[in-house]
């Protein structure tokens, strides 16, 4: 399937927000009258509008390269809770790694794939189920909220041990892979604010925060993401970017 390429548009500045009155509302008396007539003259300036979840999208330099094999379900709104952040753990780029979920024969993948460039490909649709979560140490499908569902065809899922029995997490979340290795250094510029740019536009889209985790939080023993992600990831669960 050839991706289809969404050009970034250039000259659309939505986050910029007009410059706020950064004077004391109870500065010198003497100027207050002057500034009052002047402020009366004015009219209110319009709230700036939050850019929709389209909006957003069109920022990206987003491709799709949807797969049939990787949709496991239906994940409406309602089930989404979580954001799950992974290292792909290899130097491959988005479209090899789309190659290899879908010839391997796990039918395992993620909802977006964030190259080292900056470039995002999305394989699979955001209200679907996506195994990229896998199982979770046993008690977090209570830790977390989730749980086991019907909805999920399981497809080759394979339990990995009575330590890690729970598999609530891929019902109710989208999964985000950035091309990295771990240990390799640290993540560019570029794949950090693309993927800035791509938790806004899942905000956008459900009209909430998801709680954003990386895999090792779900399943203890995961290598992803890497330590290098380690501040990155203190940052996005604080202030949704990188830094
Ligand atoms: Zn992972």
């Amino acid at each position: 399937m050839i991706p289809i390429e969404v050009e970034e548009p250039r000259d659309v500045q939505i986050f910029d927000r007009p410059q706020e009155d950064v004077e004391p509302a109870d500065d010198a008396s003497d100027a207050a009258g002057a500034e009052e007539a002047e402020s009366s003259e004015e009219a209110p300036a319009p709230e700036p509008a939050a850019p929709d979840a389209d909006q957003l999208r069109a920022q990206l330099s987003l491709s799709e390269d949807f797969r049939s094999d990787f949709v496991h379900g239906e994940k409406g709104p309602e089930h989404q809770k979580y954001i799950v952040l992974h290292d792909t753990e290899g130097d491959s780029n988005a479209s090899s790694v789309i190659d290899w979920w879908d010839s391997n024969g796990n039918y395992v993948a993620a909802h977006f794939v964030v190259n080292k460039d900056g470039t995002i490909v999305q394989c699979a649709p955001l209200d679907t189920i996506v195994h990229h979560a896998g199982y979770g140490d046993t008690g977090h499908n209570e830790l977390y909220g989730v749980e086991d569902e019907s909805r999920d065809d399981m497809r080759g899922t394979q339990p990995i041990g009575d330590w890690a029995a729970d598999y609530g997490m891929n019902s109710y979340s989208i999964g985000i892979e950035m091309v990295h290795v771990g240990g390799s250094g640290d993540y560019p510029q570029a794949q950090l604010e693309a993927l800035d740019g791509l938790i806004a536009y899942i905000d956008a889209y459900y009209g909430f925060e998801s709680e954003i985790i990386d895999h090792k939080a779900w399943r203890t023993g995961n290598s992803d993401t890497s330590p290098e992600f380690t501040d990155y990831l203190a940052s996005y669960q604080q202030s949704r970017v990188h830094g």
